[in-house]
């Protein structure tokens, strides 16, 4: 770390969780323990609900929320704990008519490449509006984290995914979603959007700011972060992020 951070901004899924699993015990209390000191946001393409459950659900009782942000759909929203509820802060809203374009293009990529069959069952919605973003899941939202890891494992069908839609939507954002999905959102929407408007509205300079994620690499789903100032920290999976955690406790 270059200086100590005045602001950690963690990816979920592969980082501080597997794949729209809930936190374990373990890392809910190192998070604790890292709120009562930091604030802590936290940045992912999925839902506000989808965080509920995943993450605030799952800290102890006594965890610090007032210093929690959480900015669903890759940083199209923030919301924020005050007088003990979640308000909105902002949110990027895609229209009705955008998200029907976005579906559209999103059917068409997935048969122009043949990667994606919707004529046969899926585990759940393959294609989700959330609000900021729509989602194209390509086993469907519930689908087993087994089959999510060995659907492409080295990105390339993503990537496929990804030039498709981007060629099929140049007035919108295109980004690589978790391991089965892709995100479409406004343009200029992404993660370093969210965590520009996060840093502005918190009043922290982005180089105090540390990002961690278990995709920072190029094409990944933490890449946008690069666009900031923020220092970053790539890590493999969540128990490295736990360990990473440890390390900044006994800095802070
Ligand atoms: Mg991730």
């Amino acid at each position: 770390m270059k200086t100590i951070p005045r602001l950690i901004i963690f990816d979920l899924d592969g980082t501080l969780t597997e794949s729209k699993q809930p936190l374990t015990e373990k890392m809910a209390a190192l998070l604790a323990r890292l709120l009562a000191v930091k604030p802590v946001a936290i940045i992912s393409g999925g839902a506000f609900s989808q965080f509920l459950k995943q993450v605030v659900a799952r800290l102890p009782v006594d965890a610090r929320l007032s210093n929690v942000y959480i900015l669903p759909t890759s940083g199209a929203a923030l919301y924020e704990f005050h007088n003990d509820d979640w308000k909105k802060i902002y949110e990027e809203r895609l229209s009705e008519k955008d998200k029907d374009t976005i579906e559209a293009a999103m059917r068409a990529a997935a048969e122009g490449t043949g990667l994606i069959d919707f004529s046969k069952p899926a585990y759940g919605e393959r294609i989700e509006y959330r609000g900021g973003q729509v989602t194209l899941s390509a086993l469907g939202q519930q689908a087993p984290l087994e089959l999510k890891k060995e659907w492409d494992p080295d990105h390339a069908k993503r990537h496929k995914l990804q030039a498709k839609l981007a060629e099929r939507l140049p007035q919108f954002s295109v980004g690589i979603g978790g391991a089965t999905s892709i995100d479409v959102s406004k343009r200029g929407v992404d993660k370093a959007y969210g965590l520009h408007k996060l840093c502005e509205r918190l009043g922290v300079k982005e180089s105090d700011a540390l990002y961690i994620g278990d995709e920072l690499e190029r094409g990944g789903n933490d890449e946008a972060v690069y666009k900031t100032d923020a220092q970053t920290k790539a890590v493999a999976n969540p128990a490295e992020t736990m360990h990473f955690i440890e390390t900044i406790l006994s800095g802070a």
